[in-house]
């Protein structure tokens, strides 16, 4: 896709996240931008980078760190994929947010690392309100403990919640979701003390539902960059 019709397509999400938000009684700057990067172009990058946007979403570590060294330092990347064990190490220290954790031991592995490096990471943690199989995400039963890991964490920061909700042609359906998500960063703040400020919820089908519901973050990629693979 050219340059000139990125920038408008960015700019009509931005206009729309903006509605989303007016409609619930959520001041618009609450609400942040992920554009999601994944198996796009550096180009187009840096295309929306010099327009104004400044983070980006990326799923697979290798694309990722290739993009990060050839792009420009102020770029704020996100860690949005799955996370292998063996990843870790390329992850922690390079990403300002890492979106997915989903298991006590990966937090765990994360933590070590961070502390090998001398960082503090801040991560999202993951979960899987509609137990889906083949989605990663950690299950409300085993929230408690690794809230528990992470509140007592030196070196991660936990930032608050995120969601992949499963798929609905109508994203209305995706709304109970969202708003059980709310509820449930609601009941770990009061239960832990913490601040938990972020609600990664809403991508390209579903983001305008999840902002009325208190998304903080949506991450979307085609309805800015176009479909994926095309390129
Ligand atoms: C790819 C991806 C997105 C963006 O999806 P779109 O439908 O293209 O907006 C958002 N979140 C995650 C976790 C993803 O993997």
């Amino acid at each position: 896709m050219d340059r000139s019709r990125i920038i408008e397509r960015w700019r009509a999400v931005l206009e729309q996240m903006a509605e989303a938000a007016r409609r619930a009684g959520r001041e618009p700057g609450g609400v942040r931008l992920l554009a999601v990067s994944k198996l796009h172009p550096a180009g187009d990058i840096l295309t929306l980078f010099e327009a104004g946007q400044a983070m980006f979403g990326e799923n697979y570590v290798q694309e990722a760190l290739s993009k990060i060294s050839l792009l420009p330092r102020e770029i704020s990347w996100h860690f949005i994929g799955h996370l292998q064990p063996n990843k870790v190490k390329s992850v922690v220290g390079r990403f300002s947010l890492i979106h997915g954790v989903d298991s006590l031991k990966l937090a765990r592995s994360l933590q070590r690392q961070a502390e090998a490096l001398g960082v503090t990471q801040d991560v999202l943690v993951q979960v899987n309100l509609a137990g889906e199989e083949q989605k990663s995400g950690i299950s409300e039963a085993g929230l408690p403990a690794l809230a528990e890991f992470l509140t007592g964490s030196s070196t991660l920061r936990w930032q608050g919640l995120m969601l992949m909700p499963p798929f609905f042609d109508d994203p209305e359906r995706a709304r109970p979701y969202f708003a059980r998500l709310r509820d449930l960063a609601e009941t770990l703040r009061s239960g832990f003390g913490l601040p938990l400020p972020e609600l990664s919820m809403g991508m390209t089908g579903d983001f305008e539902a999840a902002i009325e519901e208190g998304a903080t973050l949506v991450r979307i990629g085609t309805r800015i960059f176009g479909e994926r693979g095309s390129n």
